[in-house]
């Protein structure tokens, strides 16, 4: 049987990317599961281990790297993230096809392991969305400061990507993303 599709979703902060990840969670259709990735990053007050990331020490975070269980790593505004192989190989070829949320060091790292993987930029549709955004979310100025320059870096990099996606009407863009899924699963190979 054919596996089903892997696929990346990028961006930067703000850019509504975990929106429109849990919309396609959340509408029926599309068999798709979201990898939870593991990271030394502390855990926001709403976050629990295992459901939205799983929190490691970076002793544990380390040992895992060295016995090869991530199909990618990278570290982000000082921390480890990383994606076990675990959440998303035995899924793909049970027919569900796997969601990473990872940044773009990590998408180039699955794309040299799985060319064929479906991956997708999600962007706002001007600079100012970004900054109105973060601040909307209550981050800190260090922060906002920090997340706006990896988002400076990340844009230079959407070009890698097959599928640019402006975030401006969520519905639109959820579409566009769920359209491109479907004829992944169709084509039978991702
Ligand atoms: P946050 O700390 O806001 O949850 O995530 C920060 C950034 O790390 C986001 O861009 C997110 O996509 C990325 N990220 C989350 N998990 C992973 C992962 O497993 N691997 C990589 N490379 N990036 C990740």
């Amino acid at each position: 049987m054919a596996k089903a599709p892997l696929i990346i979703l990028a961006g930067p902060s703000g850019s509504g990317k975990s929106t429109i990840i849990s919309r396609l969670l959340h509408e029926r259709g599309l068999p798709l599961r979201l990898s939870v990735s593991a990271t030394t990053r502390p855990p926001r007050p709403y976050e629990q281990n295992g459901v939205h990331y799983y929190f490691w020490t970076r002793e544990q975070f380390e040992k895992q790297q060295q016995a090869g269980a991530f199909l990618e790593w990278a570290m982000v505004h000082g921390h480890y993230y990383g994606t076990l192989r675990s959440e998303v190989d035995e899924y793909r070829a049970q027919g569900i096809g796997v969601l990473l949320d990872i940044d773009v060091q990590g998408a180039a790292q699955v794309r040299a392991q799985y060319p064929d993987c479906l991956s997708f930029f999600i962007r706002t549709s001007s600079w100012e969305e970004y900054e109105r955004r973060l601040q909307k979310r209550g981050e800190s100025p260090e922060s906002i400061a920090q997340r706006l320059a990896t988002a400076r870096r990340e844009l230079e990099r959407m070009h890698e990507f097959d599928h640019v996606i402006i975030n401006e009407d969520l519905d639109l863009a959820v579409a566009q993303v769920r359209r491109e899924i479907e004829k992944a699963f169709q084509k039978g190979s991702a």
